[in-house]
């Protein structure tokens, strides 16, 4: 059988694998991408893509970064509005521009560039089963038996990566895990589609509901939870969703007559609240598949376009000094913890001190109105 031999081999083609690609263009390796869904394909998510992910996108690639300006399916935000119980909402201006747009889109568009660019192969619906060691890197198998070998792998293969917990010895922590649902419904009246909807209650802390919209007449609507939560009160996500939706004036307003476009569907989220294993002899973890989801907020689009920025800068230097070991590669997960760890350390244990608290939310989001100071470090949770 052939054998595919390549410098580097990166498992996942999601906004993580796709920016680590593009950032390995022109250093002069040979670079193979992995993918066990065929593009364009969905990922459950909230379609948010926050400012500092479009700016690095900018960095790594201009044309793609014009591609997505000009891309017309799209939202583009510039506040949140936050419901926190029955109080009157307080609306927060971002700096930077932020967009809400189908996984299904984004995530294709990036994955075009790469292929554009031409020096990548791209090898899709066919899933990475088996990785094994050898003397000079790596050999993996995938579903339909296909046979690849590397020096380097990077691992951008989601929240269920095979790449972590065949290499990182990766398990899921429920303490550092959140679970969501998410669905898309057209027909939606009352928004705005510039502005994204953060709803705070006691039925959904520690977590939050949300209505993201995609154009002026559809949005992204979802729930997510932390797993603690979720696993010690039994919590149904779905059946929550349903009920928080009947039980709220506002959102009848909004989503009363409005339709449900496919299914309620859920998905896993590992948080940045601990520190992981990510990168090893040989490998790095980017993305999703290196836990390095915001905790506060679920945001992991952004963590991904940049931890593969990083991964490809970590990469490159250990072509150059053909140094792949775990010392080395090391460098990756000291920039990622100097870069985020001390924010997400903190933003965990605010979420952890709320999370048998919301009295202190409910008393923050009625004096918040009146608070510069209160709405300042309410917008820092978000
Ligand atoms: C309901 C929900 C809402 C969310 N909302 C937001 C939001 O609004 N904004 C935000 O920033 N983040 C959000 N997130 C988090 C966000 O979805 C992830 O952080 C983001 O998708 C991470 O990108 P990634 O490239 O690391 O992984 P993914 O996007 O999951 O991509 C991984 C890729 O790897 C492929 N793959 C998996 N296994 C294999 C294998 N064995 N072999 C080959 N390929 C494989 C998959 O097919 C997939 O294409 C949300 C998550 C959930 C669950």
């Amino acid at each position: 059988m052939e054998v595919r031999k390549y410098d580097i081999i990166i498992v996942g083609a999601g906004p993580a694998g796709t920016s680590t690609a593009l950032s390995l263009i022109g250093a002069g390796l040979k670079v193979a991408l992995l993918d066990k869904a065929s593009f364009p394909r969905d990922k459950i998510c909230g379609d948010f893509v926050a400012g500092k992910g479009i700016r690095a996108i900018r960095e790594i690639s201009p044309a793609l970064y014009e591609k997505l300006v000009s891309f017309p399916e799209k939202a583009v935000n510039k506040s949140t509005r936050l419901y926190v119980g029955d109080h009157t909402p307080m609306q927060f201006e971002w700096v930077l521009t932020s967009y809400t747009m189908r996984r299904e889109h984004f995530d294709n568009l990036l994955l075009e560039e790469v292929l554009e660019e031409g020096s990548t192969d791209f090898f899709g619906g066919d899933g990475v089963q088996e990785i094994h060691r050898t003397t000079s890197g790596f050999s993996l198998r995938t579903k339909s038996g296909a046979h690849f070998e590397s020096t380097l792998i990077i691992g951008a293969d989601g929240a269920h990566s095979v790449v972590a917990k065949n290499l990182a010895g990766y398990k899921v922590d429920r303490e550092h895990y959140g679970g969501s649902v998410r669905a898309y419904f057209t027909g939606v009246e009352n928004i705005e589609e510039a502005v994204n909807e953060v709803y705070i209650h006691k039925d959904v802390v520690p977590g939050y509901f949300w209505l993201f919209p995609v154009s002026p007449t559809s949005a992204n609507v979802g729930l997510g939870m932390h797993s603690r939560y979720i696993t010690r009160h039994k919590v149904d996500l779905k059946e929550r969703f349903w009920q928080f939706v009947d039980a709220s004036p506002v959102l009848q307003q909004k989503l009363g007559k409005a339709q449900l476009e496919g299914n309620l569907a859920g998905f896993g989220l590992p948080f940045f609240s601990k520190r992981f294993t990510i990168s090893g002899d040989g490998y790095m973890l980017v993305g999703d598949a290196a836990s390095l989801i915001d905790p506060s907020n679920g945001e992991g689009i952004m963590l991904g376009i940049i931890s593969g920025q990083l991964a490809a800068t970590t990469a490159r230097s250990s072509f150059e000094k053909q140094d792949f070991s775990a010392e080395f590669l090391e460098a990756y997960t000291h920039e990622i913890h100097r870069k985020w760890w001390s924010e997400m350390r903190n933003k965990a244990w605010m979420v952890n001190t709320f999370a048998d608290q919301y009295w202190l939310l409910d008393l923050a989001g009625g004096l918040g109105a009146r608070s510069a100071r209160l709405r300042r470090w309410l917008k820092k949770l978000m």
